[in-house]
């Protein structure tokens, strides 16, 4: 079944109900969503794209966003979504890579398209769909290619983890089931990349026949995120836990009022949930966060840690302390999901031994698009190697330690960066950390920390406080103070770039 089938339904079921607010006012309903689809779909198989053809996607958070995603999907086209954060030469990769054969974006090319592709900008004046509406979704199977997300390419160039119609069915059932429960008065609101989770997250609120919600800023705001919830009822949304820490400090340092009764859930992961931070963030929103854990090979799910599960980290519960155990973890697997720590040869390991997280199930990407060297060393007999360390305890609950490439081997021990990020940041005037390995003669590699500051700080003092709650070999021997630590368009750390800066001379401290 083409999962764009669920459109039709809510839209048959509830014609009249809101599909699609544009920041505080009603942008379509189910009806008028529908009808916009299909007339773009007859669109694009007038210009001649055919089933299975790539149709790439490069706007910010917007209304023709959608359009465009569930006409491509109706058309029968597999969606390329590229972050409108990226680089034109990293967009013309993409489409290169990809083959796609239209390039729907409101932005003008910055260098000649790829020859295999044209542009479309629904928003220009003189754009009328032609062709005839196409009246249902064009038939598609369960393993046919849907959505190409291209990873963040943090080691080389980008891979296009492709995923079929049944990998985001399943994603959308182990929502339902695990994550959140959702009424048909939920709306899901879009504050983070629609080209990431948040776009795929669409699924399951459309099958609900929920309303979706693009912010009027068409991004990540704030004050707006303040406005809107004050605005709506029912929102649910899908958040990196680094911009989590943004609405904290900045709801805090302006003293607003949230109607928290207008929140329903707040769904994170993509990036480490810091204890320190998750205190906060529960003390501000309340018991409405879950957090899941997954990887664009396995989209959105892999485990998760549900409202309940966040208890121990609520206000009333005494902090565990700046210690390097203590570790939020990131939930149970889903049941649809089977999950296996090994070792490098594959060996599944006992119950609490780290190792590699290695996921099996109708969840788990078809392969990397066009790239049979890197599927074939993703998935190793049916299993997703997702390239992190973790273990799992007997009851099931799953500690992700750190991505197999950031360990660091110093003395022949490993250190996990995680593990002394979590303790740094329990000092009171750090804001933001990130620990890497940087090259040592005699170690093989030692610890270094970049840190963004609240206050001025002697290093030295942040030493002291490692030296009390860490083994001393973990403790950073050197520190590089910040403004921010970099990003990449999703929000993470980048931790290529903070070694690259490693290279450069640069005043630090030594302790
Ligand atoms: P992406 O494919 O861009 O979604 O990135 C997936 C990677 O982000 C995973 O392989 C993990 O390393 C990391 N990640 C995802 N969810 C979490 C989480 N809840 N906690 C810590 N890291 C996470």
């Amino acid at each position: 079944m083409n999962i764009v089938h669920y459109l039709d339904h809510s839209a048959r079921v509830g014609p009249e109900r809101p599909a699609l607010y544009l920041g505080p006012d009603l942008h379509a309903t189910y009806a008028e969503l529908q009808h916009r689809v299909q007339a773009l779909a007859g669109h694009l198989v007038h210009l001649g794209l055919a089933p299975g053809d790539r149709l790439a996607i490069y706007m910010k958070n917007r209304p023709a966003y959608l359009d465009s995603l569930l006409a491509a999907w109706y058309a029968g086209l597999v969606v390329v979504p590229i972050n409108a954060k990226l680089h034109w030469c990293e967009v013309d990769f993409i489409l290169e890579n990809s083959g796609s054969r239209l390039l729907i974006s409101d932005r003008s090319p910055e260098a000649p398209l790829p020859s295999s592709a044209e542009r479309l900008d629904l928003d220009a004046p003189d754009f009328v769909p032609d062709g005839h509406p196409l009246g249902a979704p064009v038939d598609r199977a369960p393993s046919d290619a849907a959505w190409i997300f291209y990873t963040s390419g943090t080691t080389g160039r980008p891979k296009g983890a492709t995923l079929s119609h049944g990998n985001l069915a399943c994603m959308a059932n182990c929502y339902l089931t695990n994550v959140d429960r959702v009424e048909a008065e939920h709306v899901l609101a879009h504050f983070a990349p629609l080209s990431h989770g948040s776009g795929i997250y669409l699924i399951p609120y459309l099958m609900r026949g929920c309303a979706n919600l693009v912010p009027a800023s068409a991004g990540f705001d704030e004050s707006e995120f303040a406005e809107l919830v004050n605005r709506h009822t029912g929102l649910a949304m899908f958040l990196a836990p680094t911009m989590i820490r943004r609405l904290v400090d900045h709801l805090r340092a302006r003293g607003t009022n949230l109607n928290l009764d207008h929140l329903q859930a707040i769904v994170y992961g993509g990036g480490p949930m810091y204890e320190r931070d998750l205190r906060e963030a529960l003390e501000t929103f309340g018991p409405r966060l879950v957090q899941i854990y997954g990887q664009g090979e396995s989209p959105m799910t892999i485990s998760v840690m549900d409202r309940d599960a966040h208890s121990p980290y609520a206000a009333s519960k005494a902090p565990s302390g700046p210690d390097s155990q203590s570790l939020v973890p990131v939930g149970r697997p889903h049941p649809q999901v089977e999950v296996s720590i090994r070792d490098g040869e594959g060996t599944p390991l006992p119950d609490g031994q780290e190792g590699e997280i290695c996921v099996r199930g109708d969840i788990v990407m078809l392969g990397y698009w066009n790239n049979p060297e890197a599927t074939s060393e993703a998935l190793r007999d049916g299993w997703l190697r997702t390239g992190d360390i973790g273990r799992m305890e007997a009851d099931g609950t799953l500690y992700l330690t750190d991505r197999v490439k950031d360990v660091i081997i110093s003395g022949g021990t490993n250190i996990y960066p995680r593990e002394v990020e979590e303790v740094i940041l329990q000092h009171p005037a750090v804001h933001e950390v990130s620990v890497v390995g940087a090259p040592h003669p005699e170690w093989g590699e030692e610890v270094v920390a970049f840190v963004s500051l609240h206050r001025p700080l002697d290093p030295a003092e942040l030493d002291q406080h490692c030296l009390a709650h860490m083994a001393r070999f973990k403790r950073p021997k050197r520190y590089r103070i910040l403004e921010s630590l970099p990003k990449n368009a999703y929000g993470k750390i980048v931790k290529t770039e903070l070694r690259q800066h490693l290279a450069q001379p640069q005043e630090e401290s030594a302790s």
